[in-house]
């Protein structure tokens, strides 16, 4: 890239520089030539006031003295009668093969002021400026001027043109290397970080130069996106950190039972309570492992939802009958307010799901005497909101940020039951029906949990 870059500078460049050399060239051609025809016009003038005044004998004179005094080889002239026939030249030696054509005197005749032409000469490198004139009393003059300055003009200007242009296309190619390398600079320390990037090594961050450029943006984006990629390694490593943890107690535990079984010899009673109790633990991870799969599922919208109209007041009272058990064990008053007929469009089993993590949070964080409230309205503004608000031990401001990722758990010691994946799939089934979730909660007393839903 930084070699093309290099070509395009030093072609753009030395194009320029030919276009105004050319450019240049034209104009000084131009400009000699306008001055020699004004000085063939004006040798013209002169003639001709001779002419009418002295005759043509004065003429011959002047013309041969002028010759003279400039030099033959810079100009001549020769006089002609409209017949085409010449009675008198300047020393034609050098000029001879310059002749005249009927046109020419035709030309002459006819043209106010004269008419030009030039004229190459066989075998030699300048050319010859002509004035063809009428001087009066049918006399015709041919003045010529060699364009000798315009060659040696054309010759300095080749040298200076070759030698000028060399260096051109020397430092335009320097220069544009200088550019390009500068340039693509940032986009190699882009490679370099990205190789030497790996799983284990996702610190390396590409440096901003601060300059603002399209660069700096491409170290930024690219920092931001190893940002990402990082966090999302590492949430990937917790989870399945997680994941490892809690399959490894149960299965150590129906390992364990397994092992007892084939050991010793236990009685119908111990081995039928042993097998009880594998079916719990066989339970508590199918339902976690079904849970993370439609945690991924509904997140990543793969699932289709089973939408149909459904009554969110109808789900939430019935979450209230179903946990009025586990809530009376616990001695906290759970109630339900809300009039039936709250509709929305969803998938009923999805969002009884919700519902019920919600409330089974709201009493598992509650002690004894405290209160639970569910709550559905429908609102203009918001659509369905449906609330879970507890009195119990609330959420503490550092846990806030956590709450909603899978395996997240406030209490580390994992004393109360729970694997961290209740809140997450909460809000996965939000947000797959086009709502949020919102919290608030204060350490003490107690939590509210609102989610909005569009209607
Ligand atoms: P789990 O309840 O299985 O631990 P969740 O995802 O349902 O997992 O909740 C994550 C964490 O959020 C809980 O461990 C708890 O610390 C906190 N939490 C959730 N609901 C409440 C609540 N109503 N009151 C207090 N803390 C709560």
């Amino acid at each position: 890239m930084a070699f093309r870059l290099t070509l395009w500078y030093a072609g753009i460049f030395s194009v320029s520089a030919c276009v105004a050399f050319v450019f240049f060239y034209f104009l000084m051609t131009s400009v000699f030539r306008d001055q020699t025809d004004r000085d063939l016009s004006r040798q013209a003038g002169i003639f001709s006031t001779i002419m009418a005044t002295d005759g043509v004998a004065a003429v011959k004179r002047f013309a041969t003295l002028e010759s003279q005094a400039s030099g033959e080889k810079k100009i001549f002239y020769r006089l002609f009668y409209p017949t085409g026939i010449s009675f008198s030249s300047s020393n034609m030696t050098y000029w001879r093969d310059i002749g005249v054509t009927r046109v020419n005197i035709e030309q002459a005749l006819q043209g106010e002021g004269g008419v030009y032409e030039t004229r190459t000469i066989p075998n030699r490198a300048e050319k010859v400026r002509i004035l063809y004139s009428n001087i009066g009393a049918g006399v015709i003059l041919q003045l010529g001027q060699s364009l000798e300055n315009v060659a040696s003009f054309v010759e300095a200007f080749r040298k200076i043109f070759l030698v000028t242009m060399g260096v051109l296309a020397l430092l335009s190619a320097g220069f544009g290397w200088f550019l390009a390398r500068r340039a693509v600079s940032g986009v190699q320390a882009v490679t370099r970080t990205a190789r030497n990037i790996s799983a284990s090594a996702l610190n390396e961050r590409v440096p901003v130069n601060g300059r603002g450029d399209e660069i700096d943006q491409l170290a930024i984006t690219f920092n931001a996106m190893l940002d990402r990629i990082q966090q999302l390694v590492e949430s990937i490593q917790e989870i399945s950190d997680n994941v490892a943890h809690d399959l490894k107690s149960p299965l150590t535990r129906i390992r364990g039972a397994a092992e007892i079984a084939l050991t010793t010899d236990s009685s119908p009673a111990e081995f039928r309570q042993m097998a009880a109790s594998n079916i719990e633990d066989c339970d508590r991870l199918l339902d976690m492992i079904n849970t993370m799969l439609i945690i991924s599922k509904t997140e990543s919208g793969t699932s289709q939802l089973n939408k149909a109209t459904v009554d969110v007041a109808q789900i939430a009272e019935n979450a209230c009958e179903l946990f009025q058990p586990m809530a009376g064990d616990k001695g906290v008053s759970l109630e339900c307010h809300g009039k039936n007929g709250v509709m929305m469009k969803g998938d009923v089993s999805l969002l009884q799901r919700m519902v019920a993590n919600l409330v089974d949070n709201a009493i598992k964080y509650t002690p004894a005497t405290g209160r639970v409230r569910i709550s559905v309205e429908a609102t203009e503004a918001q659509g369905v909101v449906l609330t879970v608000e507890d009195s119990g031990m609330g959420i503490k401001e550092t846990a806030m940020p956590h709450i909603f990722e899978r395996f997240f758990r406030g209490d580390p010691s994992r004393s109360t039951s729970g694997a961290g994946l209740g809140l997450s799939l909460a809000r996965a089934i939000a947000e797959a029906h086009q709502g949020r979730i919102e919290v608030t909660s204060e350490v003490g007393r107690g939590s509210v949990f609102k989610v909005v839903l569009p209607s």
